[in-house]
């Protein structure tokens, strides 16, 4: 069997397509959904992040600002910071990229944004009213998922599900937005018992460990939905050619760039799975797009529904 491939970017697109006649519909109340990032120091890889989320807000035509804090910020500064973004009728979205550096205290940074604008789902109170099946602010690679799954037509109802990992910004909320969809979920981690047997035993596998190429094909039930979360930058020769052997496209380009993206998941599984998204082009995109997707959601409810504004920050 050969899967067949969920591709993230053609399902970006039709998200994009649906938001901009939203983002239409906002324009005769004067309404323009914007976004600010907060990204402190200069780490690589944050730079790459932010810089494509201010791009999709450009290509939306969205307003988007970026701070740029220095990496010696303290707390009190980026508390001051979040105020005056919580404070700013244009700002609908309030984005800190992650990691901060070590001296600034994340969580009380994280839940000093205003709940109503926490684009990320990350303030406490959004992730309550994911818990309870409540309106709010849903973490947005989870999200994505979701939206890959239901717009690819994979049944959830009944369906057993594992979510490998157990992170609050991945692993968790995915687990609940399965939950909510009927699936009958099991949350695997670092400390689970016969991890394999565990996850041959799903219909849909979610894999957001960290550990390139993990999930390998005998782990996987022939049939199965296998969506990889995971995102690692393998610069390792011997290891690039152990992951990529039947790839020799992928190694071609490994030896030119010195480095290849893979996933949690064995690229073989593709052999045995029933559907499977590819690493790159398969999660990644939907993130920002949920991202976007939540800025105009925030604008929508804060600016055109004052007392939805007023329930989400309580
Ligand atoms: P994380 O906070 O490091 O969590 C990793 C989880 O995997 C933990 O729950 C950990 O278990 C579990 N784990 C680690 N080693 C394991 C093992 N050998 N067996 C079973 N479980 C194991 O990472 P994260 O933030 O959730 O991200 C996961 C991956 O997704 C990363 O590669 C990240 O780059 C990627 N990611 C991609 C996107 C995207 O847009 N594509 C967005 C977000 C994240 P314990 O809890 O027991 O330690």
């Amino acid at each position: 069997m050969t899967a067949r491939i969920l591709n993230g970017n053609a399902i970006r697109d039709q998200i994009y397509a649906e938001l901009q006649q939203e983002i239409a519909a906002l324009v005769p109340a004067g309404i323009r959904p914007g976004l600010a990032a907060v990204m402190v120091g200069k780490n690589a890889a944050s730079q790459i992040y932010v810089r494509s989320k201010i791009a999709a807000c450009e290509q939306l035509g969205l307003g988007s600002w970026l701070h740029a804090p220095p990496a010696t910020v303290s707390t009190e500064e980026m508390l001051a910071l979040v105020e005056e973004l919580n404070a700013r009728d244009d700002v609908d979205g309030i984005l800190v990229q992650l990691p901060l550096p070590a001296q600034v205290d994340t969580k009380r940074v994280l839940e000093a944004v205003d709940p109503s604008k926490d684009v990320d789902g990350l303030h406490p109170s959004n992730l309550g009213r994911l818990i309870s099946g409540r309106q709010g602010l849903v973490p947005c690679t989870p999200a994505g998922v979701m939206e890959i799954l239901r717009r690819s037509g994979i049944p959830l109802e009944g369906a057993d599900a594992v979510v490998i990992g157990r992170s609050d910004i991945v692993g968790k909320p995915m687990a609940l937005l399965l939950m909510h969809a009927n699936a009958t979920v099991t949350i695997c981690h670092s400390k689970t018992r016969s991890l394999s047997e565990v996850v041959r035993r799903a219909d849909i596998i979610v894999a957001a460990i960290g550990r390139a190429a993990m999930v390998e094909p005998c782990w996987v039930r022939p049939g199965a939905t296998v969506i990889d979360i995971g995102t690692i930058r393998v610069t390792d020769a011997a290891e690039a050619e152990r992951i990529f052997a039947k790839y020799p496209a992928k190694l071609a380009r490994f030896r030119e760039k010195g480095s290849v993206l893979v996933g949690d998941v064995h690229p073989d599984v593709a052999e045995v799975a029933g559907a499977i998204t590819p690493v790159p082009g398969g999660v990644g995109p939907l993130t920002i797009a949920m991202l976007m997707s939540n800025t105009v959601k925030a604008a929508r409810l804060r600016r055109t529904h004052a007392t939805s504004a007023v329930a989400l920050r309580h």
